[in-house]
């Protein structure tokens, strides 16, 4: 049916390898798988609904213990057909239904531009919109998957922020719908091991985050345990009730040792930070969307509701003397809270008002180190590692020089300045200072991407 990948090329490969025969092949697959998906999901549709009429037409013998006999029994076909659990089959059987609804994004589908994932999570996204808002979702998705290297979340977090911005009330409503969703799991891993998962409100994930950061944070740095470990311990810990956490490095005089004083070890500070201007929370309508920090877009229904509860009003009117105190960053981080879930408003006028540059290197630009601000201002530009499709957070991530800084003569250029920073992580950060990739940083911080030996090229650019 299709034109599909040549497996004498495949055959080939393996005998005689081939970066470039490689990397046709598997760009040449992927294009065909997808396109395989799109033809599943769409014959698992057809074959669901015309099933469906046929035992909706004879069912009339059937009572009503038999629920929805025809949708059971049709679900069941193309679960048979396809040799997968009835689960999977209604996974795939919604799927078509709402690409019924999206016809340039089920086009995209079928032309192999776009794997199923991407697809499903676009579908479920927008299709509980109006139809002119969703035509407009449909629009972006579309362009924004094929012009920008964009990781599957960022372009997840970016739907949602249009999705909020066109349509709050709608936003507001699938949030509350989708509160069915919440769980808290455990289940059995391989070698004695556990995984825990769950589905929680934004705000209580990014405090669970946090509080468990928190406390590994007091740690000393001789801890052998990977960070993973830590964090798995310092959950524990919370979940037993503890406020400390025994540091495993043996050191007589290490502050955490388990037999040190706790009090002092538990540091309480901003958990949740909710960025909104101020009329939103006073219930008008504001200029931006607002979002939590680490988590992205919410509704301007959510910031009021938080805004709202008691735990939170104290934040709201230690933002109104925030703002008063601080500079054109907004939100201070790090403040000493009491213990619960606190959050800064802080308004959007005023962090996105920026400074006329001087001539000549602005303070601080030749000095290696950036100062707190410029890094608070490039984690919460970028928010994420700004290599091609990778979405690894600001703590995972360094702030990188795109033209290094020289240093035996610092006014030369590679300034420490907001246009010749941005996030990357580790790995990343190793490609580019390695030489497999280039970096050209463009005036609106977008950053085009080229690779030394293909000349492949992506560009990606700042959340704002
Ligand atoms: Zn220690
Ligand atoms: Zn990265």
């Amino acid at each position: 049916m299709f034109a599909g990948v040549d497996v004498t090329g495949v055959d080939d490969l393996l005998s005689s390898p081939s970066a470039r025969i490689a990397t046709e092949i598997a760009q040449d697959a992927q294009r065909s798988e997808n396109r395989c998906a799109a033809a599943k999901v769409i014959a698992a549709g057809r074959l669901h609904e015309i099933r469906f009429a046929a035992i909706s037409a004879g069912e009339d013998g059937l009572g009503p213990q038999f629920g929805n006999i025809a949708d059971k029994g049709a679900t069941v076909e193309v679960a048979t057909t396809l040799g997968v659990s009835t689960s999977k089959a209604t996974t795939l059987i919604g799927l078509a239904i709402a690409l019924d609804a999206l016809p340039d994004l089920r086009a995209a589908f079928l032309n192999g531009d776009m794997d199923i994932y991407r697809t499903t999570m676009i579908a479920t996204t927008i299709d509980t919109h109006e139809p002119i808002v969703r035509k407009q979702l449909e629009a972006e998705a579309i362009r924004l998957d094929a012009e920008t290297a964009m990781s599957h979340r960022q372009l997840r977090d970016r739907l949602e922020a249009m999705c909020i911005e066109l349509d709050p009330e709608q936003a507001a409503r699938d949030r509350e719908d989708f509160a069915e969703q919440q769980d808290f799991r455990v289940k059995p891993d391989r070698h004695g091991h556990a995984v825990i998962a769950g589905c929680v409100p934004a705000q209580d994930g990014r405090e669970i985050e946090a509080r468990v950061a928190d406390l590994v944070a007091t740690l000393c740095h001789g801890d052998p345990r990977w960070i993973g470990q830590k964090r798995a311990a310092a959950h524990l810990a919370l979940i037993r009730g503890e406020t400390t956490l025994s540091c495993w490095c043996g050191a007589d005089d290490c502050p955490s040792a388990s037999d040190a004083p706790s009090a002092e070890l538990v540091p309480v500070r901003t958990l949740v930070v909710v960025h909104a201007d101020a009329p939103t929370p006073a219930g008008h309508v504001g200029a931006m969307t607002p979002w939590i920090d680490g988590h992205g877009a919410i509704d301007p229904v959510l910031v009021r509701r938080l805004a709202a509860d008691a735990t939170w009003q104290e934040m709201y009117g230690d933002t109104l003397t925030a703002h008063s105190q601080t500079s054109a960053s907004g939100a201070r981080r790090g403040r000493r809270h009491p213990a619960g879930t606190i959050g800064c408003i802080r308004d959007g006028h005023r962090q996105t008002s920026g400074h006329t540059p001087a001539p000549g290197p602005p303070p601080g630009a030749l000095t290696y180190t950036p100062s707190q601000s410029l890094r608070d201002w490039i984690t919460d530009h970028d928010q994420h590692c700004r290599f091609p499709f990778c979405n690894q957070p600001p703590d995972a991530c360094e702030i990188d020089h795109q033209i290094p800084l020289d240093h035996t003569d610092p006014a030369g250029g590679g300034w420490t300045i907001r246009i010749n920073l941005a996030l990357l992580c580790v790995l990343h950060h190793h490609v580019k200072t390695a030489g497999l990739w280039h970096a050209h940083m463009h005036p609106d911080r977008s950053i085009t991407w080229t690779h030394r030996d293909t000349g492949a090229a992506f560009t990606t650019h700042p959340v704002r």
